[in-house]
């Protein structure tokens, strides 16, 4: 049998959620030969917003306006916080550069400065966030400005009821009401799908069908909400044709996962990232790492259930997730970090990481166990030392933070990868 081949590398990435598409996108920029390696099927589950810090302390439900002065008091409450390991400069920067990908990569995200903006989510609630895919701006400056708006389902779209929508956020928004309508050839169908109705969105005939079926509706309502269907790849496009043939503005909403919006994402990097130089490799997991030179490189096997390759690098990003990605396990005593074995921050044993209450505000204490770092994100070993190096943890993986009820998940993902890259090239520089 003949030994697996080596890919040498600068830095290897693990993970291709958004924390490790940041990371790997960073590097590249930076002229860092990278390899990623992860799942991607992940990403397809994300709304497409990019939370920054929208919610804190959990248990207060305490939600704010300025992200920035949320993040300032969340590091100064919770030090474990990775936040309390960045600072504002560097955050904008991630963001920036974040933002400028996207839009090269055909996905225009639209933000205030220095204020969360709200949005509605397919369940009728509001929900903080910092940037929204552009197709969902006139949603956000519909309900500032309390417009005149028209929420329109589909029949046969699950988890998306425009009357549930309005109902429920009537009291917030007086001048909301709902139709529902059937989408252009899908009358037949007792079930639809948004990847099914967004390639189809890709083709003017259907655009004009579409618009054909809303306009009746439209009347003197201002805006008109629809669930977020608006094509994959040409999307800013599409929405502007809708716009003209409907005459007024039109706005996504997220939708129940797996969603569009998290399509577009993968789609964006799978693409584009490889375009910058990135070597990814999808639907790929890293099986196991050594280190060799004294702990200053890894050999990194990666496949399946076989090894297909090794990748020799000098440095790691480990972005492997929680529970979903993989990057912990829990067994029925602990949790463990699923590649290095690294010591996992938690709350005692099995009978402590949940509340008695499912919904308790308080939030449950596995949703913030994970890795504790250095100043530089180095995962700690056992001792309290960096584990190794240049061996760096970024992402949903860290600990002290609870992302879905703080919502700062893409936040922390993108700001941590910068902050991470950064201290490994400066590394690498200085050797
Ligand atoms: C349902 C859902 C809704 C979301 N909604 C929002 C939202 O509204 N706003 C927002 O800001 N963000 C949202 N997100 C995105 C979320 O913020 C990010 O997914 C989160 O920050 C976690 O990113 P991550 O990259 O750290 O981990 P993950 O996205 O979990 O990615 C982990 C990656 O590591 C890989 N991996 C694990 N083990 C290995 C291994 N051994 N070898 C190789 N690869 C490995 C996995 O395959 C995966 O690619 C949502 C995500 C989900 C799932």
């Amino acid at each position: 049998m003949t030994d697996p081949k080596i890919i040498e590398c600068d830095l290897l990435v693990i993970g291709t959620g958004m924390a490790g598409s940041a990371a790997a996108l960073f590097a590249a920029n930076r002229g860092v030969s990278v390899v990623q390696v992860g799942i991607i099927s992940e990403i397809i589950f994300a709304s497409g917003l990019l939370d920054l810090m929208g919610v804190h302390p959990i248990q207060k439900q305490r939600i704010w306006d300025n992200p920035w002065a949320a993040i300032d008091t969340v590091s100064k409450d919770i030090p474990g916080h990775p936040y309390a390991k960045l600072n504002e400069k560097d955050i904008r920067n991630a963001f920036a550069e974040t933002l400028s990908f996207f839009t090269s990569a055909g996905i225009r995200y639209s933000s205030y400065k220095n204020r969360n903006v709200r949005v509605l989510t397919p369940v009728g609630t509001i929900k903080p966030t910092y940037c929204v895919p552009h197709t969902m701006w006139a949603g956000v400056k519909a309900l500032e400005d309390q417009q005149p708006c028209l929420i329109v389902d589909i029949h046969g779209l699950k988890g998306f009821n425009a009357r549930q929508i309005t109902v429920m956020v009537k009291q917030y928004w007086p001048g909301i009401h709902s139709a529902s309508i059937a989408f252009p050839d899908t009358g037949h169908l007792s079930e639809v799908y948004p990847e099914q109705m967004a390639r189809a969105l890709e083709l003017a005939s259907n655009r004009e069908k579409l618009a054909k079926v809303i306009r009746p509706f439209v009347k003197d309502y201002h805006v008109v909400g629809v669930p977020a269907i608006l094509g994959l790849y040409h999307t800013q496009d599409i929405l502007n044709d809708l716009q003209e043939k409907i005459g007024v503005p039109i706005f996504e909403i997220p939708t129940m996962p797996p969603s569009v919006t998290g399509l577009r994402i993968k789609e964006a990097f799978e693409k584009y990232l490889p375009k910058i130089g990135v070597r990814l490799f999808t639907q790929k997991r890293v099986l196991d790492v050594d280190t060799i030179d004294s702990g200053k490189r890894f050999v990194s096997k990666v496949g399946d259930d076989k090894i297909h390759f090794k990748v020799l690098a000098q440095g790691i990003i480990l972005a492997s997730g929680r529970f979903i990605g993989k990057g912990l396990h829990a067994d029925r005593k602990q949790i463990h970090e699923t590649i290095f074995d690294l010591p996992v921050y938690q709350t005692g044993d099995r009978s402590r990481w949940h509340l008695k209450d499912f919904l308790d505000s308080r939030g449950h204490p596995i949703n913030r166990a994970g890795l504790e770092t250095d100043h530089l994100f180095r995962p700690f070993d056992r001792s309290g030392h960096p584990a190794f190096q240049r061996l760096f943890a970024i992402g949903s993986i860290l600990a002290h933070q609870d992302w879905i009820r703080m919502k700062c998940g893409s936040g922390l993902a993108i700001a941590t990868a910068y902050k991470a890259v950064n201290a490994f090239i400066d590394m690498i520089d200085a050797q």
